[in-house]
């Protein structure tokens, strides 16, 4: 099968200034050399710390951030090289999750408004194929035509975020890059809500990036899992392989971390020292080897490149154990 996305060596660098009177320039590598694929109708779910430049990965993929230097491609056209007026076009095929709904749709429109907004803004046919895509929706995401008039405080949590889904979907889509959309979810809301995603997937077919810092979150509904620190991908795998066997020592420290109801599994937990560096000044060679219980002379002084495990054509690492300090 043939992907849907590719995205070729993607960076997003942002220029922060410091110092006294702001003559300090520097570049905090946000994104830095990132690469992959998803296939029609499946999920990649992306995990790792807060500030690892996930999110900032989701806005440049969709060109909601411009990105630095690297290609996206989306049923094989360049996202990247697109004038303003193709992009808007393009943007009918890939939307955006929100981890908050009610931030993200406007407290002084309906919900029919806010679901009207996008069929208006692209060529959706006549009013009467806007009404009936609209009620359609409704009903795809467990609403009831009685919400269109009505505004979002009106709404608890999981509504709103059935009303961000629909709203995600208007335009019938083939891409979503849903950033942490069930964290500010109570924990029994958050499985109708991954449950109904999964099922307009299998639906619709959609692909997802599907970013999320909750490693059980992204297990539940990712048919592969990229794992990002500090800006790139060290680790992408099959979901199965990758919480079965991970390979690189930063995915075994937040697999560990995860709680289990098990007092071994909490003995043999690895215990990250120290915090995550400044991305304003990354250490040298590996960026992880300030805090990894692995780490080799070589991995202070020299970056490691992307390996292909020898047992699995699929399961990808950027780690010296894995590469022979190359
Ligand atoms: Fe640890 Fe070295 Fe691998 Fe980085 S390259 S994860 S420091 S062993």
């Amino acid at each position: 099968m043939s992907a849907l996305l590719e995205v070729r060596n993607l960076s997003k660098h942002f220029r922060v200034s410091g110092g006294r009177f702001g003559r300090d320039k520097r570049v905090v590598r946000a994104v830095d050399d990132v690469s992959f694929t998803i296939e029609q109708g499946h999920t990649l779910g992306l995990v790792g710390e807060s500030g690892c430049g996930k999110s900032t990965l989701g806005r440049a993929i969709l060109r909601l951030h411009e990105p630095t230097a690297g290609q996206v491609l989306l049923d094989g056209e360049d996202i990247t090289a697109m004038d303003a007026q193709t992009l808007h076009a393009s943007r009918a095929k890939m939307q955006m999750m929100f981890q908050d709904p009610f931030a993200s749709l406007s407290p002084r429109r309906t919900i029919g408004q806010t679901l009207l907004e996008p069929l208006e803004l692209h060529p959706f046919g006549s009013k009467a194929a806007h009404e009936r895509r609209i009620a359609e929706l409704l009903e795809v995401v467990g609403l009831r035509t009685s919400v269109l008039d009505r505004y979002p405080h009106e709404f608890s949590g999981g509504q709103r975020q059935r009303i961000g889904i629909a709203r995600a979907l208007v335009l019938k889509p083939r891409l979503i890059v849903a950033d942490e959309p069930v964290s500010a979810l109570d924990v029994s809301v958050q499985s109708q809500v991954l449950n109904l995603i999964k099922d307009l997937q299998a639906q619709f077919g959609i692909a997802f990036l599907f970013i999320s810092h909750d490693l059980a979150v992204v297990q539940h509904v990712s048919d592969e899992v990229g794992v990002m620190y500090l800006g790139k991908l060290v680790e992408k795998a099959p979901a199965d392989r990758l919480y079965g066997a991970p390979a690189h020592p930063y995915t075994r420290a937040l697999l560990s971390a995860v709680p289990v109801p098990d007092p071994a599994a909490s003995a043999r937990r690895t215990v990250l020292e120290g915090d995550v560096p400044s991305p304003l000044s990354l250490p040298s060679g590996c960026a992880f080897h300030t805090r990894c219980p692995e780490a080799m002379q070589t991995c202070s002084s020299v970056v490691p490149t992307v390996a292909t495990l020898p047992d699995a054509s699929n399961h990808h690492v950027r780690c010296h154990l894995h590469s022979g300090g190359e």
